[in-house]
């Protein structure tokens, strides 16, 4: 069954200029995009969206780096995607993650690690209303 999954691309690959490529190396696995922006996270925006980290020491730092540059959410759909695009994607520490991920190709360290991937189906719908109004994945139907 198709389902949907968000990806963020964080601040560090916008900032490395990684953006284009992080994309295709999403599309050329099969994933489609059902709604994409590039905005910068206020930290009441970051706050909520990271909340069930709150109580884990690198909260504070996780809500800066989030709000330090710009960051491009991408609401993403396939056939099992949570779990596909977290293998895509990689191990939280780009050091554990598999050789072609793309944490293990852009990202610096477990802080700064290039991209996002929700972690259930209940949360990819949770976070991808956090950025996406109802409109703007019906104006994007495909
Ligand atoms: P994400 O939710 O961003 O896809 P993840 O599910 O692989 O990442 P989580 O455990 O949900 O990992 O952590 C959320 C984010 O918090 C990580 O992606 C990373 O940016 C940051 N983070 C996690 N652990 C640490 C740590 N020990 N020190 C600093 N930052 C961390
Ligand atoms: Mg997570």
């Amino acid at each position: 069954m198709s389902n949907r999954t968000l990806a963020i691309i964080k601040p560090d690959a916008v900032r490395n200029n990684k953006i284009g490529e992080i994309i295709a190396k999403i599309t050329g696995a099969g994933f489609k995009i059902k709604a994409i922006k590039m905005i910068k996270m206020s930290k009441t925006s970051a706050q909520g969206f990271y909340e069930v980290h709150k109580e884990r020491p690198f909260y504070a730092e996780l809500v800066e780096f989030m709000t330090s540059g710009p960051c491009v959410p991408i609401a993403l759909e396939k056939e099992n995607a949570v779990a596909d695009y977290r293998m895509l994607i990689g191990a939280t520490d780009p050091a554990e993650a598999n050789d072609g991920t793309i944490r293990k190709l852009y990202a610096a360290s477990k802080a700064e690690n290039a991209v996002h991937g929700s972690d259930s189906d209940e949360n990819a719908a949770l976070e991808i209303s956090h950025f996406f109004s109802r409109n703007e994945l019906l104006q994007n139907a495909c």
